[in-house]
């Protein structure tokens, strides 16, 4: 099949090059993002091949469908960015990568916790300035410490898997509670009890009308004093402004972010030389207590591979069957 592949980057092309061996795809690698202005490139394409800030609303939709697209992969879990109303209405299929490597994810979410709390960015760039003080780099031990997880799917669950590890005490909210993490010893507890009692706060749910802003003035209101809160999920589930007023008056303690609401503007490019024009994000960079990266926590080898072959896998399940088990919204 024939597919447009866009914000195509370099290592897109390695891991898709070497899964495509296995497959009987024309890859069509562009660079440009998918928006209303990059639509009519996959013109004469059946398929389109998008990552997280590609934007899938109606009217680029209406675009690839005129262009005689039926079907998209998402080469990511997360759909937020898809209409999927307009994509049934026009008979376009929705296909996603539900799972590659949760490690991959949780295994980030650890490194965000551990380097916030013993400030190893911080330890870093004063040793590379010659300056070995400790002044100011007190952590916490991690044992006995509650973690609050909201969202228990695959990524939530080995996360949750993990800190066993570190002897914490784990709650976790989700509205479809993941019976494999009743052996880990997570105690299911509502939102309101979750923000009251969790010394750490990080967030696996996928972006949804109910969980927008779901971290916002009144439930930051509601955690304890100092709380940490890591967000891996999307970046949309924090009010990102409620955030820094958290910070600046330090009922947020720490804050890690692999994703930021306006992220697409600026994720995955190389802006050294560019003026950051977004005063939020300016601002969240001038905290000690705040780390930030730039939507990699699903950048490991395994699920670079896993990603590149259920993408393709799903094109073909679509080309032979019409049918896929990964479609999304019907
Ligand atoms: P999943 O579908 O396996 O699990 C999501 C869980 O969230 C489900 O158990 C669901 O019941 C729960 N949920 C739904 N609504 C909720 C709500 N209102 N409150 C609390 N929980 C709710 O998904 P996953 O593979 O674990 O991924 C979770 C999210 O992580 C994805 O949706 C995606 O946005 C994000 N993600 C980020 C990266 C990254 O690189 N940063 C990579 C992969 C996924």
């Amino acid at each position: 099949m024939k597919i447009a592949f866009y914000s195509s980057k370099p290592y897109d092309r390695q891991y898709f090059g070497e899964a495509s061996q296995d497959f009987r795809h024309d890859l069509t690698y562009l660079e440009p993002r998918l928006d209303a202005t990059t639509a009519l490139l996959a013109e004469g394409y059946p398929a389109v091949c998008a990552f997280v800030n590609d934007t899938l609303d109606k009217e680029v939709l209406q675009t690839l469908s005129k262009g005689g697209t039926k079907y998209v992969s998402l080469r990511c879990a997360g759909f937020n960015n898809v209409d999927l109303d307009a994509a049934r209405e026009l008979g376009i299929k929705v296909v996603r990568v539900p799972a590659y490597s949760p490690y991959s994810v949780a295994e980030h979410t650890l490194g965000l916790i551990l380097t916030l709390n013993r400030k190893i960015h911080r330890a870093h760039a004063r040793i590379r300035e010659h300056n070995f003080s400790l002044n100011g780099l007190v952590g916490f031990d991690l044992h006995g410490r509650t973690i609050g997880i909201i969202g228990t799917g695959e990524i939530g669950a080995t996360f949750a898997k993990i800190m066993t590890g570190f002897g914490c005490t784990l709650l976790a909210y989700d509205p479809k509670p993941n019976p494999a993490c009743d052996s880990l010893g997570v105690k299911f507890v509502t939102l309101d009890e979750l923000f009251a009692q969790s010394d750490i706060i990080s967030l696996h749910c996928p972006l949804t009308p109910q969980t927008k802003y779901l971290i916002n003035p009144e439930t930051i209101g509601k955690m304890k004093h100092g709380v940490m809160i890591i967000n891996t999920s999307r970046g949309a589930v924090i009010d990102t402004r409620a955030a820094i007023d958290g910070l600046k008056s330090g009922q947020i303690g720490y804050l890690g972010i692999d994703v930021y609401e306006e992220e697409g503007h600026f994720f995955f490019q190389d802006l050294s030389d560019e003026v950051i024009d977004d005063d939020v994000l300016a601002r969240l960079m001038t905290f000690p207590n705040v780390l930030i990266t730039g939507h990699q926590a699903f950048f490991t080898a395994e699920a670079l591979t896993a990603i590149a072959h259920t993408s393709l896998q799903n094109l073909a399940d679509l080309e032979i069957s019409g049918q896929c088990a990964n479609t999304v919204g019907g």
